[in-house]
């Protein structure tokens, strides 16, 4: 627990100084429902100058600062204990853009960006299934979704970041600038830096989408059948889910796949369906504009909303698996998972990403030139610990099994971590990242939630 501070203290800002108890509760609590880490402060910056004089004050009282985004990270991540939120949802502008990028504040939800983008005929190349969440807090685990198989993680698609280091320094840094900075940022899980503003590479949009959802019986066609499609990259988009079948204790494997089209024009069904196995008899094909498609969670949140788990606990866990042993560790983890312990809005994915698609050197995978990612999206019921302890000690075990065959986790979970399991997880790639900490943050303030260099 840091030493407390006087809220007077806080420097003059041009935004907002929220000290009242509901701000900080609300800071203190975040998706997964589980952590409670209660800030003394927090702030709504009206500028990157506010970011960089509140990192700043923080850092020179050695005061934790965690800025956060949607707050839709599960196990503690934006929160600070006894310190500084910085609610970056203030801080949200799209501004107008010429030729083929965009550039946001990073509070700005991803729904913003594209609405901003889509009447420009452009869209992000990559955007993640759920689009509420904000620029920086994707930026800053990696950002994965269906098209991430031909395009990478979001921070692949990034050329420059407004970044405030943890000595309170606005720095533009890219690739050719300050790239140190550039690297140690990007999937870099807040540690070295708050970003206030992104330039984001976009791509031709196009209007319309074809999605089908593709049924199989058994997970080695259902993998074939990935591995395939995603080898020739003939879907714009590929996703998987793993579905509880009837009786208990069986699967539905069904592969989530879309091809982006404008009019007149129109997919190929025959050259894009014609040589997979699935079970023709439960297809379903949909056809939307390219914005429903991509809001696709919107009405599922209404409806978790509506019914209430959408406030229940998420111990959820992804892991990235390498491809010689993704078909053993699926098999052993759905024969080990009960829909009891999925959760009654649970959700399993499982989807291939080319590796060499990826070039964040923070994001961390195995070296297999496919990479899967899979993820347990349970979700606990409320008012019983034993649940969400349960699920996180599946978590713990899911983890180590695929640590143990070169695997990787996806750090957006709940999902305990000591700072020798960092270490570990970054592995050649950890020297560095330390050495931008040490540079970037010398009082170690920013970011605790994360756990990375012991601060939890
Ligand atoms: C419903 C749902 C769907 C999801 N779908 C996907 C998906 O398809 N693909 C995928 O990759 N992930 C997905 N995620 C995970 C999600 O991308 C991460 O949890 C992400 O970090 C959450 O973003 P946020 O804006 O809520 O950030 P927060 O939870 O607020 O913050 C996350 C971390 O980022 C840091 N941070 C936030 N803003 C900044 C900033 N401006 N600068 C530096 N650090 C910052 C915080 O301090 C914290 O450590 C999903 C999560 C949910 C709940």
């Amino acid at each position: 627990m840091p030493d407390l501070f006087a809220t007077t203290e806080l420097p003059g800002l041009d935004g907002e100084i929220r000290t009242a108890e509901p701000d900080l509760a609300a800071a203190a609590q975040d998706w997964g429902r589980l952590v409670q880490a209660r800030p003394q402060a927090v702030v709504r910056p009206a500028t990157p100058a506010d970011v960089a004089a509140v990192v700043r004050f923080a850092a020179d009282r050695g005061i934790p600062v965690a800025a956060r985004g949607s707050g839709h990270s599960p196990f503690g991540q934006s929160q600070a204990e006894g310190g500084i939120v910085l609610d970056m949802t203030s801080l949200a502008r799209v501004y107008p853009g010429a030729g083929d990028e965009v550039v946001v504040d990073a509070g700005a939800r991803w729904h913003r960006v594209l609405r901003a983008t889509l009447p420009r005929g452009l869209t992000p190349p990559v955007l993640t299934d759920y689009l509420e969440l904000t620029v920086g807090g994707t930026l800053a685990v990696g950002g994965i979704g269906g098209a991430s198989h031909e395009h990478g993680a979001q921070t692949d698609t990034v050329t420059a970041l407004d970044v405030v280091t943890g000595t309170g320094e606005l720095v533009r840094c890219s690739a050719e600038r300050e790239p140190e900075l550039f690297d140690a940022v990007r999937a870099g899980l807040g540690q070295c830096g708050v970003i206030t503003r992104a330039t984001i590479r976009l791509r031709p949009a196009r209007q319309r989408t074809r999605r089908w959802k593709l049924s199989y019986a058994t997970l080695a066609g259902f993998l074939a059948d990935q591995r395939r499609v995603v080898g020739d990259g003939r879907f714009d988009y590929v996703e998987g889910q793993l579905l509880p079948g009837e009786p208990t204790g069986t699967w539905r494997y069904v592969l989530d796949a879309a091809s982006f089209y404008s009019l007149p024009d129109a997919p190929d069904e025959q050259a894009l369906l014609g040589d997979l196995s699935f079970d023709p008899d439960t297809a379903e094909a949909e056809d939307t504009t390219y914005h429903e498609f991509l809001d696709r969670m919107a009405d599922g949140e209404a409806e978790l909303r509506a019914e209430g788990s959408w406030f229940h606990p998420h111990p959820w866990v992804t892991v990235f698996l390498p491809d010689g042993e993704v078909e053993t560790v699926v098999a052993e983890a759905l024969a080990a998972t009960t829909p009891d312990d999925l959760g009654a809005s649970g959700l399993v994915l499982l989807y291939p990403v080319r590796r060499d698609r990826l070039a964040t050197p923070l994001l961390r995978v195995p070296s297999t030139e496919l990479v899967w990612l899979f993820a347990l999206l349970r979700t606990a019921r409320p008012y019983d610990p034993a649940g969400p302890a349960r699920m996180v000690a599946g978590n713990t075990e899911l983890a180590e099994s695929v640590r143990a065959l070169g695997g990787t986790v996806y750090p957006a979970g709940m999902l305990p971590m000591s700072p020798p399991q960092w270490e570990d997880h970054f592995g050649e790639a950890w020297k560095t990242f330390e050495s931008a900490r040490q540079r970037h943050d010398p009082r170690g303030v920013l970011a605790p939630g994360q756990g990375v260099f012991g601060s939890r």
